[in-house]
């Protein structure tokens, strides 16, 4: 596991939610969790929602705004929003505010909390995945790819 997973899963780990636990966050719509961000991964919902949204057809939309990739450690294909500038800006922010609000991405709709799908190892289960969420308090460097 390279440093960067490491550090993915340590937060995971030390930050998992349960459906009984309260955190508080407060949005003042500042635009921040929107910049230096390269790891917007989009579902095939979020596609079809942004398109959509923007009357766009999937392949004019998959052209403007995003990449296509294969993960390099999951080896799935990888479809995120492609970020702009120096400051690594999600290209559907404008004027500080999301121009896709009512179709966000469902990571971006989540945001702050974050979900994984886990493999839990504890013999006493079949492995079945079980979805986890979790609240990181300490700031996540966004500015890697999480897959
Ligand atoms: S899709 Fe909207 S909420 Fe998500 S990063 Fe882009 S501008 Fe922000």
């Amino acid at each position: 596991m390279n440093a960067r997973m490491e550090e993915i899963m340590n937060a995971i780990e030390h930050n998992k939610l349960t459906a009984d636990d309260p955190f508080r966050f407060h949005c003042t719509q500042c635009g921040k969790c929107c910049i230096n961000r390269e790891d917007i991964l989009l579902t095939p919902l979020d596609l079809f929602r942004i398109a959509n949204e923007l009357k766009l057809s999937l392949k004019e939309f998959i052209d403007q705004y995003c990449e296509l990739y294969i993960g390099p450690d999951s080896h799935f294909p990888i479809i995120r929003l492609k970020p702009r500038g120096s400051i690594k800006r999600c290209p559907l922010l404008k004027n500080r505010r999301c121009s896709v609000h009512k179709a966000k991405p469902a990571m971006c709709a989540m945001f702050p909390i974050g979900r994984v799908i886990a493999f839990p190892e504890d013999g006493t289960s079949s492995n079945a995945p079980v979805i986890e969420y979790f609240y990181p308090k300490l700031p996540i460097n966004y500015t890697h790819n999480l897959v």
